[in-house]
C-alpha cells in the first residue's frame, strides 16, 4: 500500500470504530458493558429477590430476609441491574458524587434492555424524589436522572407528585428497622390524582435493604397507585453464600 493509502485506510478505521462504544465500566472496547464486567458486576444469570431486588441464588425467589418476613410489603416486585461494587458501584459513585449525571447516557440501553425482560409493563415511572436541601446541594436528583434514561429509551412517562418532606439523614449505617423508623413520614404525595389507579415502575439508584423504596410504595399505595414494581441499578446479594467474585 502507498502511503497516501495507508492514511486514509487509517483514518476510515477510525470512523468505523468510533461508533464503537468503549466499555462503560472499564474502558475495553467491547461496550456498552464487556463480557467480563457483565460476569463480575451485572451476574446476569444469578436470580433477583422478587421482594427486595438482591441477587439470589437463580432456582430461588426470595432472599433469606424476604423469606423471613423481614423484606418490604409494599412492592409487587423489585428487580436491579447488577450488584454495588467494582465498576457498577464506581459508576453510580461518579454519577451522584462527582456530579457526572449525564453519563447515566452510556447505560441507558442496556439498563432499559434489563428492565423489560424483567418487569411487567407499566402506564409511568416514579422517581424515588429528594429532599429540596439535598437537591441544592448535590444540582440533581439521580433517580430522576435514571428515570430519564428510561423515558428517553422506553418512551415510558414520567409520573410527579410524589415529594420529600424529610431530609432524613444518611441510611448507610443503620439496619432495617432503624431505616425504617427514619423513614417515617419522609414522603408525601402531593398530587394523588396523576397516581391513582396507575401501575409503575418505582426507580432509584441502589437499594440495599428495600427500606427506602417500601416508604415511597407506602405512600403510593395510600394514594391508589394500582401495581408497584422497584427498578435499582444495583442491589446487595443475599446473605448466603453465593458463587460470585469479589471485586
Ligand atoms: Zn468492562
Ligand atoms: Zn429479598
Amino acid at each position: 500500500m502507498t502511503g497516501f493509502w495507508k492514511e486514509a485506510n487509517k483514518i476510515t478505521h477510525a470512523l468505523w470504530y468510533a461508533d464503537e462504544q468503549a466499555c462503560v465500566f472499564c474502558g475495553d472496547k467491547h461496550g456498552p458493558i464487556c463480557l467480563t464486567c457483565t460476569a463480575n458486576y451485572l451476574y446476569p444469570d444469578l436470580g433477583r429477590c422478587l421482594g427486595c431486588g438482591k441477587l439470589i441464588h437463580s432456582e430461588k425467589t426470595h432472599c433469606l430476609d424476604c423469606t423471613a418476613g423481614r423484606g418490604p410489603k409494599q412492592l409487587d416486585q423489585v428487580t436491579a441491574w447488577g450488584h454495588y461494587s467494582g465498576g457498577l458501584r464506581e459508576f453510580i459513585q461518579t454519577v451522584k458524587f462527582k456530579a457526572h449525571p449525564r453519563r447515566i447516557i452510556e447505560i441507558a440501553r442496556p439498563f432499559s434492555d434489563w428492565a423489560i425482560s424483567q418487569l411487567p409493563v407499566v402506564d409511568g415511572i416514579v422517581a424515588v424524589p429528594m429532599h429540596k436541601t439535598r437537591l441544592a446541594e448535590r444540582g440533581f436528583n439521580q433517580a430522576e436522572v435514571i428515570a430519564s434514561a428510561l423515558h428517553w429509551e422506553l418512551g415510558l412517562q414520567i409520573i410527579p407528585g410524589v415529594e420529600r418532606i424529610e431530609p432524613t439523614s444518611s441510611q448507610v449505617l443503620l439496619s432495617r428497622q432503624e431505616r425504617l423508623h427514619n423513614l417515617k413520614g419522609a414522603f408525601a404525595v402531593r398530587h394523588p390524582e396523576y397516581l391513582k389507579g396507575r401501575r409503575v415502575w418505582l426507580v432509584d439508584d441502589v437499594t440495599t435493604t428495600g427500606a427506602t423504596l417500601e416508604a415511597v410504595a407506602e405512600v403510593l399505595r395510600g394514594s391508589g397507585v394500582q401495581a408497584i414494581y422497584g427498578l435499582c441499578l444495583a442491589a446487595g446479594l443475599d446473605e448466603e453464600k453465593l458463587a460470585v467474585a469479589k471485586p
